[in-house]
């Protein structure tokens, strides 16, 4: 256990420290040569600055809500199930967390890579979070792949993913040392891993919202459900829940303000 919370507790912080150093990268780097190769203008350069840096704060600005929200049950509960190690009572979609050592009010799930318990408190950071990521991995993929088959020369489109695809074969062949080009090439193919990673969990965790389901329930009741219904007739609430009441800011700005309303309701039966 204590490596393991260690091992946690360092990768947050890897990811807290890289997440601003892409972004500085893409601008550095990437930005000024996309610019002089396609001769691009003045306003439509300004533009891209702009989505990009308000795609970074989206980013980043969740990814911090996320970790320092407190989604701990609070004292003062009269009814649930009594915690022996917190001392309390917590309502029944509360749960213990073994790693954050605290009961998290209606736990979702423990995320291995921000070191945090996703609970009701922070729920609308960490989809914002992988929604915003998904959507700047596209952006920044586009970019990075023009950048990239230019940088091999203009190879066709076949060619390129095959090169591109080079130091996944030379991690299995030896050879001295990594160049440039494999560099680059490796920070490309961790884009294009990190926007699939993000969009499908993206995905998964709205789904589960609109069906009024924590990923706990969603586990449980995937055995018993039958269907693929997408939402639930309570999808409105839900995500209200999650979201809040000023939803539509919470989308462009993680640091708006967003009262959360009600709890997850499910019309679901379990078959
Ligand atoms: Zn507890
Ligand atoms: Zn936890």
């Amino acid at each position: 256990m204590g490596f393991w919370l260690t091992f946690e507790k360092v990768q947050c912080w890897v990811i807290v420290f890289l997440t601003p150093t892409v972004f500085l990268v893409e601008m550095a780097v990437v930005r000024p040569d996309i610019v002089a190769r396609y001769s691009m203008g003045s306003f439509k350069h300004a533009l891209h600055i702009v989505l990009s840096t308000f795609s970074f704060v989206n980013v980043a600005g969740n990814m911090i809500m996320v970790i320092f929200t407190d989604t701990s049950v609070k004292r003062g509960n009269t009814q649930g199930i009594y915690c022996e190690v917190c001392k309390l009572k917590r309502p029944p979609d509360a749960w213990h967390c073994k790693t954050c050592d605290i009961c998290i009010e209606r736990r979702d799930h423990h995320c291995f890579f921000l070191h945090r318990c996703i609970g009701r408190q922070n729920h609308r950071y960490y989809i914002l979070y992988l929604f915003h990521m998904a959507v700047s991995m596209l952006y920044s993929g586009y970019y990075n792949y023009l950048y990239l088959s230019a940088m091999f020369d203009n190879y066709g489109f076949l060619l390129a993913i095959c090169r591109m695809l080079n130091p996944m074969v030379r991690m299995f062949v030896k050879h001295d040392c990594l160049g440039l080009q494999d560099t680059y090439t490796i920070f490309f193919l961790a884009n294009v891993g990190l926007f699939v990673w993000s969009a499908a969990l993206c995905h998964y965790h709205l789904r589960n919202v609109i069906r009024g389901l924590t990923w706990h329930e969603s586990m449980k009741k995937k055995f018993f459900y039958k269907g693929s219904r997408l939402a639930d007739e309570y999808w409105k609430e839900n995500l209200i829940s999650v979201f809040g009441t000023r939803w539509y800011w919470a989308i462009i700005w993680p640091f708006a303000k967003s009262p959360l309303q009600g709890n997850f309701k499910s019309s679901l039966k379990i078959a």
